[in-house]
């Protein structure tokens, strides 16, 4: 990415929020919470509503419910404390039509607001419980200088957190727009702007908070979401179109791959057959290659993948599988090295725990171009790690990995042919955003025999039958997993539940003390975990208790029973990982769901689990519950998160802003011309990482 190692200067408001008025260190600190550094995040927190304060009625026409503006003079202040904990204020406001009574409760600085004899503009809910009354309007003095922040006009509603109010943000933000308005740089040229009817990026920042009408806050809103899934575009394109297309024409015969099928166990399904055969077209051709290859938990990806490594190396080339864990690397490797048979010399280990000496052995190997398959983690994306030869990278469960990591890995070797492989589909929109230039691919069929695996929610007082359950599977030779939240070495809150490893082995080993139980967490060393997971694996054990780390891959078809302890703290897409680790073969499978979940959110979760098992449905749902930007995990991803453009709803805009990206980098690839000179800001990463406080 050319642009990128050019910098340019730092905007102002790219500066410290401590610099604008009313924020010291404590209430720089609260902002932090809502993601607030700079003062351009501050201008960048968008209000979640407007109140519609703009019409000032007569007190005569005041209607008996809903919501009024009135503005009048202070005719009569009363205060009385019922109660120790009550203080109620009543005032009378008079204007030329008429009279009505306002009253608060519990606001003590009000009287120093209020006084007799003063005109005031008064904003809130009318009651007419007893008689037309104002129940804690918002007022503010009406005054020559200043405009009224809070009861005249469109008032904006932010997202709050604890400490900081919605009057002191808009307080914040009237301050911050009115000190750093001229320094607001424009980051959109001219032509962009003229070409989709934008706003100046400081009337659009202005008009984000404190708009006319509800109009122009949607200009304004679209405007800085433009802006946004513009960047992201520039950002994608740019690595896309450094990729140059041509790549390696996998053309050798088939020594490797001729009687594929015949070493494996079972036959392939037609999906599976349909994607290889793409996949093999694409591997020949002279062409680079770009897959997105989705298909749900168990629809047999790992084959598809095996595949077309073997083809790589019978092409004298090499390849390179990553994976999200050291865990599914391990198991990738372990179910290639059967498959190589005699071959599997050809084939290498990388993660992180490897011991160094092995390592360097593999890096040695790597770096002389020898044909080879390797199997590891995003150990793999090191820059010490180098695989010159390397044609063909796969990424399993990509959507672990952010655009960056993939982008990292593709730059190795002869610019190599690309898999990405998850089971976490996206919808089209998104789907074109992140993977632009590939082609799609979707396994969507499981092989035959697969039974819808029995997802049940159990709350506290039927474990012991579940337990019953569970021993009956044992008893008939299949075996279980336990998954909990965490490790649990520390203290944990809440000690009833069994949210910790370490409290549900004593469990377990007390209700199930003829079994086998195995442990697995992330901080046993590799070698440790591989002995209790190949115990597992063979059934030397029955119980596999774990935490989360078996998420993602892990194959075992004898388990049938996925115990999942506290589910309502895993999310939707992960739920539906764990439950993929059973009915991995004609065996009918149970997922139980433990716990009592609480939010309405965990509520919801538990139950979409328990009524669908279309990893689709899943997928969707999960991104409405907690937005697309969460459910991508952009924090990761390495793209720009956005605080105003919102991924699914705003497509249109996006479609303009990979439209005007294609554009832009058509015909000034590193966004050097004049004209262009206002994205330089818009591109600069430092725009958006972390600043330095
Ligand atoms: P995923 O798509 O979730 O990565 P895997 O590739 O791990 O799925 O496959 C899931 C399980 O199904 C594995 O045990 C695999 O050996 C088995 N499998 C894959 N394809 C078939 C098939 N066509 N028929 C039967 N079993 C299959
Ligand atoms: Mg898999």
């Amino acid at each position: 990415m050319a642009y990128r190692k050019k910098q340019s200067r730092k905007s102002p408001i790219s500066q410290s929020v401590t610099l604008c008025k009313g924020v010291g260190p404590t209430t720089a600190s609260l902002l932090g919470n809502l993601r607030i550094l700079t003062i351009e995040d501050l201008l960048l927190h968008v209000p979640r509503s407007y109140l519609d304060r703009r019409r000032i009625a007569t007190i005569a026409s005041v209607e008996p419910s809903g919501a009024a503006v009135i503005q009048g003079q202070i005719t009569r202040i009363q205060t009385f404390r019922p109660s120790r904990r009550l203080k109620i204020t009543k005032c009378v406001i008079t204007d030329a039509t008429a009279s009505l009574e306002a009253v608060w409760f519990n606001q003590p600085y009000l009287s120093k607001t209020l006084c007799k004899g003063a005109t005031a503009i008064f904003s809130g809910t009318v009651s007419s419980n007893r008689g037309l009354q104002l129940i804690n309007p918002d007022i503010e003095p009406v005054d020559e200088e200043t405009r009224p922040l809070h009861t005249l006009g469109l008032i904006p509603v932010y997202p709050l957190t604890e400490g900081v109010g919605q009057k002191k943000l808009r307080r914040l933000m009237r301050d911050a727009l009115s000190d750093w308005f001229d320094q607001i740089e424009e980051n959109l040229p001219a032509w962009i702007r003229k070409k989709w009817r934008l706003l100046p990026r400081n009337e659009a920042l202005k008009a984000l908070h404190f708009p006319q009408n509800p109009a122009e806050a949607t200009r304004a809103r679209e405007r800085l979401a433009f802006e946004e899934f513009l960047r992201l575009q520039l950002v994608i394109q740019s690595e896309a179109s450094s990729e140059s297309d041509k790549g390696v024409a996998h053309d050798a015969p088939p020594t490797l791959t001729r009687d594929f099928e015949s070493r494996l166990s079972f036959r392939l399904t037609d999906a599976q057959r349909r994607t290889l055969a793409t996949v093999i077209r694409k591997m020949e051709a002279p062409r680079k290659m770009n897959v997105l290859l989705q298909g749900d938990v168990g629809s047999g990806k790992t084959v598809v993948a095996a595949y077309s490594m073997l083809k790589a190396l019978e092409n004298q080339r090499q390849a390179v599988l990553m994976a999200p864990t050291e865990i599914l690397a391990e198991q990738h490797f372990r179910s290639l090295h059967q498959l190589l048979g005699e071959m599997n010399l050809r084939i290498a280990l990388l993660c992180g725990s490897l011991p160094p000496q092995e390592k360097r052995r593999t890096l040695a190997r790597l770096a002389s171009g020898e044909p080879l398959i390797v199997v590891g983690t995003h150990a793999l994306i090191e820059e010490k790690v180098s695989i010159p030869n390397a044609s063909l990278i796969i990424i399993d469960e990509q959507h672990r990995f952010g655009v960056n990591q993939r982008a990292a890995l593709g730059r190795k070797g002869l610019n190599p042919d690309l898999v990405v492989m998850t089971a976490t589909p996206i919808p089209r929109t998104l789907a074109l955003t992140l993977y632009g230039g590939f082609d799609m691919l979707v396994i969507d069929q499981l092989p035959a025999g697969r039974r819808p695996i029995v997802t049940r929610h159990v709350d506290e007082s039927n474990r012991g039958k579940m337990y019953d359950f569970v021993r009956d599977q044992l008893a008939d030779g299949k075996q279980a997993f336990v998954v909990c939240p965490e490790i649990g070495d520390k203290a944990t809150k809440r000690d009833a539940s069994l949210s910790s490893l370490k409290q549900a082995i004593a469990e377990y080993r007390r209700n199930f003390p003829e079994s086998r139980i195995e442990l697995l967490h992330g901080r046993m060393s590799m070698e440790e975990r591989e002995q209790a997971f190949s115990r597992f694996r063979h059934h030397a054990s029955d119980i596999l208790i774990a935490t989360s780390i078996i998420e993602v891959g892990v194959d075992v078809p004898n388990a049938t029973v996925m115990i999942i302890e506290n589910a309502d703290r895993f999310g939707v897409a992960q739920l539906h990982q764990l439950r993929g680790r059973v009915g991995r073969s004609h065996y009918k499978s149970y997922c139980f769901l433990m716990g009592a979940p609480s939010t309405p959110e965990a509520i919801k979760r538990i139950e979409i689990m328990t009524s669908t098992h279309d990893g689709f449905e899943i997928a969707e749902q999960d991104m409405l519950l907690r937005g697309p930007g969460e459910f991508l995990g952009t924090a990761q991803s390495g793209l720009p998160s956005l605080r105003v453009g919102h991924l699914i709803r705003d497509a249109r805009l996006m479609d303009r802003a990979r439209e005007t990206a294609s554009e832009v980098l058509a015909s000034d690839p590193s966004i050097d011309a004049p004209e262009n000179q206002p994205l330089r800001a818009l591109v600069t990463p430092c725009a958006w990482d972390a600043v330095n406080l």
